[in-house]
């Protein structure tokens, strides 16, 4: 039996780094640098037994899979595949698995009852699952379910509230044998999400020892065109302020879903620097987490 490994494969917002149609610096300086490249929220997971397990589809499917390779060679197709909720960059590559690209058969779809009502309701997606392409399965909120049957790892969906639009949202907790890896990409904001407790008792009631979480802004002056109430995300500037610096027993916490505009997307700004003062990590794409208690 292998450890279960979770890697890291995307780290921006839905958009991805550099954004469609941005002239500005932050993308000019991403296009000139393939180093700087960011792919939309994505985590790949390796179960004990071998099978491969995806957390969302993004269109940007197939370099993702260059880059878990690179860490896991694993050969075969999906066992499973996750999804948070319906906005663009978590659910669009979809569409990767049909006939045109990958050919899936009955891969099953892990989601909420409300993303999984989206697909059936979107003439493309149901296709998917009227030609046995995808088999959609709902989770309960707060169960944790196997993904499938051995894989040595659990998913508990945490319902999260955020712009629900289209559907509703979870964070989820990848439970191994030892450690257990929160995945919360985007949530409207810490009030919301914590009910009253601190994140540090919030991440502890949820026994969590590594957590990716939210950074798609840095802070309110980012957007200059858009109001910031129209995207809302707790600042990775608030999310500092609520935890200090990083102390023993602490969670290794690390953020992702960068918007192109937040400054911790260039390696050398003083925000990354700050971040890493305080003992906070950012996420990259390639990094991976053995759910093993050594
Ligand atoms: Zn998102
Ligand atoms: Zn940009
Ligand atoms: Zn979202």
């Amino acid at each position: 039996m292998r450890s279960v490994r979770v890697t890291v494969l995307g780290t921006a917002q839905d958009g991805g780094v550099p954004q469609p149609g941005c002239v500005r610096d932050c993308c000019r300086n991403v296009r000139s640098n393939d180093a700087l490249r960011r792919f939309p929220v994505s985590l790949g997971i390796v179960g004990s037994d071998g099978t491969t397990h995806l957390i969302e589809a993004s269109r940007s499917m197939g370099e993702q899979f260059e880059i878990w390779h690179s860490v896991d060679p694993v050969n075969g197709p999906l066992s499973s595949l996750s999804i948070t909720h319906a906005h663009l960059g978590h659910i669009d590559g979809l569409g990767l698995f049909g006939k045109e690209v990958m050919n899936a058969k009955n891969l099953i779809v892990h989601c909420s009852k409300s993303v999984a009502n989206l697909i059936e309701s979107n003439p493309l997606w149901r296709t998917l699952r009227e030609e046995g392409v995808i088999c959609p399965n709902i989770w309960n909120p707060n169960e944790a379910f196997e993904p499938s049957p051995g894989c040595g790892f659990k998913i508990r969906p945490v319902p999260v509230p955020h712009r629900d639009e289209l559907s509703d949202n979870h964070a989820i907790i990848i439970e191994g044998e030892g450690l257990k890896l929160l995945f919360m990409p985007d949530h409207d904001s810490w009030e919301g999400t914590l009910s009253g407790l601190s994140i540090r008792q919030w991440l502890s009631n949820l026994e969590v020892d590594i957590a990716l979480i939210d950074g798609t802004f840095w802070d309110e002056n980012e957007l200059r065109n858009r109001d910031m109430s129209e995207v809302p995300h707790p600042t990775v500037s608030e999310s500092l302020q609520r935890l200090g610096s990083r102390g023993h027993g602490d969670p290794d916490i690390r953020f992702l879903h960068l918007n192109h505009t937040n400054p911790l997307c260039n390696p050398s700004s003083a925000e990354n620097k700050e971040l890493a003062t305080k003992g906070w990590g950012l996420a990259s794409e390639g990094d991976s987490f053995t759910l093993e208690r050594l």
